[in-house]
């Protein structure tokens, strides 16, 4: 009898408590077998155990091939996977099912995916993408449609061509201007073939160009980063910015004048792989009249640092966090070349960081990661590390020996008993 005085009913409990506890449940999927003991805690639970769902589509999308609509009003992030049997006719020349063209998605409906999307009032945040390397484009219609739905704030687009059909400056735009995203992520191996990159860029800065003036998180490939749409237009509320691929082609200024129209950005990394006919360029070439433009920078990653580069010594003491890295990682080089033949990797001794190193001053600086060729400096970079940071608590280094060199120095240390 004193057991059942004190036993409480879950349905009984305050929703915030409930919602706790399904959300502790729900990546061991235990929140599946809660949900199905009765319908009181099944209704309960739908916004938890819906709240993020992948969508799988391999066929034109329509109300019967997509997440029921039932589902609609719980669903906070959508992920759309496009799994059309179309992705491949670019490289095995198969007959076409769902589009005249093979370069552009044939099973995305825009409109279909504007009235959906609008009868979701949670979502949040949309994923498209598919994951192949295939060139496959994604239409303006879908992008229009997805932009439209006032909610949203995060938008990512992943391994698409983007409008390789539709350039905007040759037709209207039909970009819904209530659109606040604060978050766009495109992200996609640099194509070899780098098919209509001109109408590609061209529509990536339309769509970035109006998101401006909410966007706080943007990455993009760099080999379509919009130069100009970044030169012109002011970015108040952008706080991070990443570009990933090839040095943008065609820039006539150094590219940290180009993008600085960004006052607030707190993290920046610019990634980008050297193909074997590109030397690595200063991002403030030396002698070049600049103002630093970030002066609250707290994230700094460059790939191939030059240590000619005015940017170093310019860093605002606010940078918590600096990478200095290869991209693709030097071990690829060595351990996978065949992976990495496009692509050179000049990566830098130690005599020269530590030249760049010691430009710096981060006095509250916390992570550190270094990727370099031991030389005749090897200790002396080592050495400069804690005197310079003396606040780090984070220390990645990647550390290679000189190609002739087969000797590992080893050090030997005891630990107190
Ligand atoms: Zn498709």
């Amino acid at each position: 009898m004193a057991h059942n005085r004190y036993r409480v009913l879950l349905e009984s409990l305050d929703v915030d408590i409930l919602d706790y506890i399904f959300q502790i449940l729900r990546p061991a999927r235990g929140l599946r077998s809660l949900s199905s003991t009765c319908r009181g805690l099944r209704t309960l639970s739908m916004p938890v155990l819906f709240k993020s769902c992948v969508v799988d589509v391999s066929r034109p999308i329509t109300i019967s091939h997509f997440l029921p609509s039932s589902l609609w009003p719980f669903v906070s992030s959508l992920h759309i996977v496009d799994k059309c049997s179309d992705i491949r006719a670019m490289r095995f020349q198969d007959d076409l099912h769902y589009t005249a063209d093979p370069l552009m998605c044939g099973v995305l409906d825009g409109a279909f995916l504007k009235d959906a999307l609008r009868e979701m009032p949670r979502l949040r945040s949309v994923h498209v993408g598919f994951i192949w390397r295939e060139d496959h484009g994604l239409g303006w219609s879908v992008i229009d449609a997805i932009l439209s739905v006032s909610q949203i704030r995060e938008f990512t687009i992943r391994s698409y061509l983007f409008c390789p059909r539709e350039a905007p400056a040759r037709r209207v735009v039909p970009l819904n201007p209530s659109a606040h995203l604060t978050t766009f992520n495109y992200a996609r191996y640099a194509s070899r073939s780098q098919l209509h990159a001109d109408v590609q860029r061209a529509a990536l800065g339309v769509v970035i160009g109006s998101l401006r003036s909410s966007l706080e998180h943007l990455r993009l490939p760099s080999d379509l980063s919009p130069i100009s749409t970044f030169r012109s237009l002011s970015w108040t509320r952008l706080r991070e910015l990443r570009l990933d691929g090839t040095y943008p082609s065609n820039i006539d200024a150094p590219l940290l004048d180009i993008i600085s129209g960004m006052p607030r950005l707190r993290s920046l990394a610019l990634l980008f792989a050297l193909p074997r006919d590109m030397e690595k360029r200063p991002l403030w070439p030396p002698r070049c009249t600049l103002h630093f433009p970030f002066p609250e920078l707290e994230e700094l990653v460059v790939s191939y640092p030059d240590p000619e580069d005015y940017l170093y010594s310019h860093l605002p003491p606010s940078l918590r966090r600096l990478s200095f890295r290869c991209c693709p990682h030097h071990c690829l080089h060595v351990w996978e070349p065949a992976c990495c033949m496009r692509w050179h990797s000049p990566i830098l001794p130690a005599s020269d960081l530590l030249r760049i190193l010691s430009s710096i001053k981060a006095p509250v600086l916390q992570h550190l990661q270094l990727e370099y060729v031991a030389d005749h400096a090897d200790a002396a970079l080592l050495g400069s590390i804690a005197a310079s940071f003396p606040r780090l608590s984070s220390l990645e280094i990647h550390r290679f020996r000189q190609v002739d060199n087969s000797n590992v120095s080893i050090v030997r240390t005891s630990c107190p008993q």
